[in-house]
């Protein structure tokens, strides 16, 4: 399906859940609760993800709120798989509990994952993450090349203050390991991440690593910008929303947890979806069309924008 500018959207961000078992520091707020009442169920998920998949999406990323606190996850992965138009069918994920999941996942039909970890450093990584366990991660990494998901990703924000004097580190390990690290830019969505002293830039980064050379995307429609140097076993990705903009190339459509089309991560138009969900396929059909063709030429994080759903609420 096309958008009114022309764009191919094929790619849908399927958040499964608003409820997480972290509370990252650029991701949400402390003392928010999420409950389970707002989330669709397995059967309105497969109902959706399906008229998605005829209107020409092949790519499916599940995501939250964190997948895994769904007891259904293994099932909605399964529902997703059994479509062959399926080509690409991943994950994002904190792995806390991955290591005892991820066969049944794979098993299931999972392909792929991005686990999100943001400090090697135990104690930093718990602070980060409010309570999250760093061995978890690191666990649920080896049994997710273990089981034979295809080219694990660690994704990890940086944040000017915190993280930022793990980026030899983490280069480190893309140097070591078969892992593709990506940096991800702190995007203005939540507090912490609209003060924008916090965001560092590939540029910054690569100033200090005159080793990384720009190398070939793996797939054309990535929004990173990979490098590697040389002996590397991995690569080093940046995804930089704000400061190297790659909307003309998008071709995502988000789905909230709650059932919400949202086109774009910096704009807070929606469209719900929940009542076309008692209509007949032919008009969810054409509310998705209708979302998806509006969706907003680019984002407006440059201009004073405030999102009204935390990342963890849209599906980052
Ligand atoms: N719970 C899963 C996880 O931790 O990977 C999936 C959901 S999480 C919201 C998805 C991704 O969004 C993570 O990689 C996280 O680091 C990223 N994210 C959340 N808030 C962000 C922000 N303000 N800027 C950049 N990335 C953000």
């Amino acid at each position: 399906m096309r958008d009114q500018f022309g764009r191919e959207i094929n790619y849908l961000r399927l958040s499964i859940t608003e409820r997480c078992n972290l509370q990252c520091i650029y991701c949400r707020d402390s003392n928010d609760c999420f409950k389970a009442e707002n989330e669709l169920t397995a059967a309105e998920i497969s109902r959706i993800v399906a008229q998605m998949i005829a209107l020409g999406v092949n790519k499916v990323r599940v995501t939250g709120g964190e997948p895994l606190v769904r007891k259904d996850l293994e099932d909605i992965i399964a529902d997703i798989a059994r479509h062959d138009e399926v080509k690409d069918l991943c994950m994002t994920t904190n792995a806390q509990g991955l290591e005892k999941r991820v066969w049944d996942l794979r098993r299931a039909g999972l392909q792929r994952l991005n686990i999100s970890l943001d400090s090697l450093c135990k104690e930093r990584y718990s602070k980060m993450t409010r309570g999250g366990h760093l061995s978890d991660v690191l666990q649920g990494v080896e049994a997710s090349i273990a089981c034979g998901m295809q080219r694990v990703k660690i994704n990890t924000v940086l944040v000017r203050g915190v993280n930022d004097g793990e980026i030899d580190d983490f280069i480190r390990l893309a140097k070591e390991y078969p892992l593709d690290i990506r940096f991800i830019e702190l995007m203005p969505i939540g507090k912490l991440g609209e003060d924008a002293s916090r965001r560092i830039t590939s540029g910054e980064v690569l100033e200090g690593h005159p080793e990384l050379v720009r190398i070939a995307p793996r797939d054309p429609n990535q929004p990173s910008e990979d490098y590697a140097g040389e002996g590397f076993r991995g690569r080093v990705g940046f995804i930089s929303p704000v400061s190297h903009k790659f909307c003309a190339d998008c071709n995502r459509v988000r789905l909230t947890s709650d059932g919400h089309i949202r086109m774009c991560l910096g704009h807070n138009e929606e469209t719900d979806l929940r009542a076309a969900l008692g209509r007949p396929d032919e008009v969810l059909l054409e509310t998705i069309r209708n979302a998806v063709f509006n969706k907003p030429c680019g984002h407006a994080f440059e201009t004073m924008f405030h999102s009204q759903r935390a990342m963890n609420r849209i599906g980052g």
